[in-house]
């Protein structure tokens, strides 16, 4: 009996944990101020004022871990943040049964972000991958535990494909298109994406493959692989 006492005991505390992480991120959000963010420096040395916490969620979208939300590590600019979520709004409403889960962006204040090398000043956001199952080719969200890094632990073979899932290349073109269509209404506009070169060929053969031709991808090959997220970053316009 005092066993079992002891486990719901922990259970409890466990449970109780988990829902207090939920709640972090929103409260945070409701005491922050509305001032505009201001971008400092560069993605690899800046930093962040007046920065803004990304949304746990939204109909078609979340970010990967609670803990990681109550952590504090969905910071970006105010304009990343509102751009964002008016492409997550207008995917929505045009494919309701998409899915999109967003990684790291950064510290509200911006600078070091471990273990990225840059994320420091609010413009860069890992989007995990879109994905639906190879079995019945339904949309599911990337598994995003702790154990499996939050999304960040998966490796794709050169088809885009593990054992059981596909990347979805339409999904994540249309999610570059709105984004890219949507920013200069947000005063920005996508300076380049970090996303492995294998995988380009299935973006140009998507619906929006001319617009995607346009778009900068980069890498190197010193650089981790990026199968499973696209490292997005954004630049101010006047
Ligand atoms: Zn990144």
């Amino acid at each position: 009996m005092r066993k079992s006492k002891k486990w719901m005991y922990r259970l409890l505390v466990v449970m109780l944990l988990i829902a207090s992480c939920r709640a972090v991120n929103p409260v945070m959000i409701y005491f922050e101020n509305d001032t505009p963010s201001t971008s400092y420096g560069e993605s690899w040395k800046g930093h962040l004022e007046n920065g803004k916490r990304m949304p746990s969620y939204g109909y078609n979208f979340s970010g990967v871990s609670y803990l990681l939300l109550a952590l504090g590590r969905n910071g970006v600019h105010s304009a990343v943040r509102d751009l964002t979520v008016a492409a997550y709004d207008t995917l929505y409403s045009l494919h309701p049964e998409w899915r999109y889960l967003y990684g790291e962006t950064g510290w509200v204040k911006g600078g070091k972000f471990w273990p990225h090398y840059t994320h420091q000043n609010g413009m860069v956001i890992d989007f995990m991958v879109p994905v639906i199952k190879k079995n019945d080719s339904s949309v599911v969200m990337l598994p995003h535990s702790i154990f499996k890094r939050f999304g960040y632990a998966f490796e794709f073979d050169s088809l885009g494909e593990t054992s059981a899932y596909r990347i979805d290349f339409e999904s994540m073109a249309a999610h570059l298109h709105f984004l890219n269509t949507l920013a200069p209404g947000y005063h920005l506009k996508i300076r380049r994406i970090i996303f492995a070169p294998e995988f380009l060929p299935y973006l140009y053969q998507t619906s929006y493959g001319e617009e995607m031709k346009k778009l900068l991808f980069v890498y190197n090959k010193r650089w981790l692989r990026h199968d499973d997220h696209y490292h997005t970053e954004f630049q101010m316009i006047e």
